[in-house]
């Protein structure tokens, strides 16, 4: 499996402050363009961060946890698919809850806007400021602080990287409930606050299903503890629920409570060539059924996903061509009858048609090969042109139409149409090719393929998020009944509207 997500450093354009004053250093080549000047969006009614602001922060923290220098500002400035850009010249680095708390008062009181950041490999571009927002990175709260091994909860500060936690549940039998192809650099902080999902959220459930307690800070400083580490707690209303998914705009979360399930011993994945979609959907129900509990993960891809990964990664399919691929993958405590099961699914789903061939891997080194494959995928979009990403819900029986509507509503004008994701929950990320970005082309994909979506019954965002790019569309995801309840809910615990601005409501 890949780790650390690389990213590019193609941009040298910013504002930094420098002896008391703002400069632009260096020049922009490649993109993105500041995403204010891309998407025409004006900047709030927030304050200019000032000399005695710094201080301030300086004084908190220290010098070396408050970053201003140029080439340090990049990473943070630009989010992982390199789509949009904001133009802090500010990085606040707290390893404390009371840091953070004294870094959001102050910020209240004088009104600056603040962007809450984890590992910066959100997709919607909720982890990057618009302007000039104060960057609150939690990279530094980084510590494990308890792990009950017979309950299987861990506790843990905001900005533990996805992988380290698995690797220390790894050596007590126990591991995260959730994996992301992002899970070297991805914090649970963040997986928190966009409710991740990823391939395994068949078998263990989202984050509202895993999450026991969280710590959160207000906008205006006040600490909020609902760190439970109870599985069962019915006192009232379960308020963490409101953190889960709230992409940084209702509080800073701090530290997280999770359940941690027995780490499986025995692991073996399938991959299958199919002929249609249809046959598709007709093995993954069989496997619900014949597999039952040791079904950990269902990933569908189309042909045109394949050739893109040949292209751009330059990996084969094991199988070679056909039309639809299907990845299914099993985990349990006992190899034999695992192992059998899964033989015994594979024999019926031959001899009744629904796949015309396959290969399994078991041995870690091919199975890890074969989830390349899939995880892979996100990698092969740094050397095409651009790609428009789409991470859609849908009723499974339309799960393919939006692939195939898309594709005679673009016509010639891209490159390639092409649909993979989590089939075994109705997730699909649809991807659009073209030879370069094009404001026109993404007026062509936009808003149709949202309505689209709103005609199937399907979710414009099924794991990643409204951030900055969807939030234009949150009218076409929910009834204004409760667009307004959730607006209602901003004011009440933000304000002044500090945290996260531009993020998630239109
Ligand atoms: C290669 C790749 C594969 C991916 N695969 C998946 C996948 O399968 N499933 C999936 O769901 N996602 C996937 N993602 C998207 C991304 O990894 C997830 O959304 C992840 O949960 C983001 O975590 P992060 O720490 O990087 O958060 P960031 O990107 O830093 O932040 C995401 C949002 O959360 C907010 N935030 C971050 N930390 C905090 C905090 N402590 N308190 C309050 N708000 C905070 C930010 O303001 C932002 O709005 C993938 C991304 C990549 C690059």
């Amino acid at each position: 499996m890949f780790s650390k997500v690389q990213r590019c450093a193609r941009f040298q354009f910013f504002k930094v402050y420098e002896n008391g004053n703002f400069k632009r250093c260096g020049s922009t080549y490649g993109r993105p363009d500041f995403t204010k000047n891309t998407y025409n969006v004006s900047r709030g009614y927030y304050n200019y961060l000032q000399e005695d602001h710094i201080r301030f922060f300086q004084r908190l923290l220290g010098e070396k946890r408050v970053i201003m220098d140029l080439s340090d500002l990049e990473k943070y400035n630009v989010d992982w698919y390199i789509q949009v850009r904001g133009c802090s010249s500010i990085v606040l680095k707290p390893k404390t809850t009371d840091e953070v708390s004294k870094i959001l008062s102050f910020c209240e009181k004088n009104r600056l806007a603040v962007c809450p950041q984890g590992g910066n490999t959100g997709v919607v571009g909720g982890a990057v400021p618009v302007f000039d927002e104060i960057i609150l990175s939690t990279e530094l709260m980084n510590q494990i602080i308890s792990l009950d091994e017979t309950l299987g909860v861990m506790v843990c500060e905001a900005g533990c990287v996805l992988e380290n936690l698995d690797n220390h549940l790894a050596d007590r039998g126990l591991t995260v409930p959730l994996d992301l192809g992002s899970k070297g650099s991805c914090q649970i902080g963040g997986n928190v606050s966009t409710n991740a999902g990823g391939m395994r959220l068949i078998r263990y459930g989202n984050m509202h299903g895993n999450i026991l307690g969280l710590e959160v800070v207000k906008a205006n400083g006040e600490i909020i503890d609902c760190l439970s580490t109870l599985k069962k707690d019915n006192t009232g209303y379960h308020l963490k629920h409101l953190f889960i998914g709230a992409e940084g705009t209702l509080g800073v979360v701090t530290k997280v409570a999770f359940h941690c399930p027995p780490r499986p011993k025995y692991r073996s994945v399938a991959f299958l060539g199919l002929q249609d979609f249809h046959k598709a959907l007709k093995t993954f129900r069989k496997a619900k059924e014949e597999l039952g509990e040791i079904l950990s993960a269902v990933e569908v891809m189309d042909i045109p996903t394949m050739n893109f990964i040949k292209e751009k990664n330059n990996q084969q399919s094991p199988i070679g061509n056909y039309p639809f691929y299907l990845m299914i993958e099993i985990s349990g405590s006992n190899e034999s009858h695992d192992s059998e099961k899964l033989h015994s699914f594979l024999d019926s789903c031959m001899s009744s048609n629904l796949i015309l061939t396959g290969t399994v891997a078991t041995d870690p080194t091919k199975l890890n090969a074969i989830w390349r494959i899939r995880e892979g995928i996100s990698e092969g979009y740094k050397t095409c042109g651009a790609v428009f990403h789409y991470d859609i819900s849908l009723p499974l029986e339309h799960y393919y139409t939006l692939v195939d509507d898309m594709r005679r509503h673009m016509g010639s004008r891209c490159e390639r149409v092409f649909g993979y994701g989590h089939l075994g929950d109705g997730n699909l990320h649809l991807q659009i090719q073209m030879k370069e970005y094009s404001k026109e082309l993404k007026e062509l994909a936009e808003p149709y393929i949202y309505k689209r979506t709103a005609e199937l019954k399907g979710s414009i965002s099924a794991e990643h998020g409204m951030g900055f790019m969807k939030r234009r569309y949150l009218d076409l995801a929910k009834p204004p009944s409760s667009v307004s309840l959730m607006r209602d809910l901003k004011k009440l615990f933000d304000p002044n509207g500090i945290l996260n601005p531009y993020k998630v409501f239109p």
